[in-house]
């Protein structure tokens, strides 16, 4: 079976991914891709047997998918992909975001440092970068990590632990992605992202503080749309 990634390749000698690895990618992308629907059953055996492999990695990446709050695991039932966010989850979520991300995005400003800047700058540019992608799935299950790694790199520098696990350790940005996928995503993100870099780069707070709001204000409004 390809248990090789683009990855490997840029290595330049043969260091496969773990099958661990793989599975759990695969799997990752099926459920963000909605190839799994939301709520859906995840037998394992049959996962097992589709992705040619035994069940021990399938269990591992289960369980893996689980912490980052992809999966669910009910007792004598089994895995299943976890729900979509309801109207009213949608809407918390959003309130919530604009609640701590303008604000961390204004501390972030205050608390920058060259090499600070440079690491918002590469996880930004990681967005648009990257190897060919080996299919629409996988380019936009890319584009939905760099996009959290972004996001989470500015909490980081904003360098307030309780604002940054509110945020991080539901995998918000997860739920967010996988509602997106069939939506358009990608160009007004990167230039709402483009002007809050250049906030950062101005040193400008209040300018990063309304960039930020901006960005997830149309975020959001870009992602109403899944819900009619
Ligand atoms: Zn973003």
């Amino acid at each position: 079976m390809a248990v090789t990634t683009d990855h490997d390749q840029k290595a330049g000698f043969a260091r496969p991914l773990s099958i661990s690895e793989s599975v759990h990618e695969q799997i990752y992308q099926r459920i963000m891709s909605l190839e799994i629907l939301p709520g859906a059953r995840i037998p394992i055996d049959q996962l097992a047997r589709e992705l040619n492999v035994s069940q021990t990695p399938v269990r591992d990446a289960l369980t893996r998918l689980e912490r980052e709050g992809l999966v669910r695991k009910a007792h004598l039932i089994g895995y299943s992909a976890a729900p979509q966010l309801t109207p009213k989850e949608f809407d918390d979520l959003y309130r919530f975001r604009l609640m701590l991300e303008p604000e961390s995005a204004r501390q972030a400003c205050l608390r920058l440092t060259p090499e600070k800047l440079e690491r918002l700058e590469n996880a930004a540019a990681d967005m648009e970068k990257g190897e060919q992608p080996v299919s629409r799935n996988s380019r936009y299950s890319r584009f939905a990590r760099a996009d959290a790694h972004f996001h989470d790199e500015i909490l980081k520098v904003a360098d307030n632990e309780f604002a940054r696990q509110a945020l991080t350790d539901r995998h918000i940005h997860l739920h967010i992605f996988r509602l997106m996928f069939h939506s358009r995503v990608t160009q007004e993100a990167l230039e709402e992202h483009e002007r809050l870099l250049a906030a950062f780069r101005a040193g400008d707070a209040d300018a990063a503080y309304h960039a930020m709001h901006d960005h997830i204000e149309r975020s959001r409004d870009r992602l109403a749309a899944a819900f009619e």
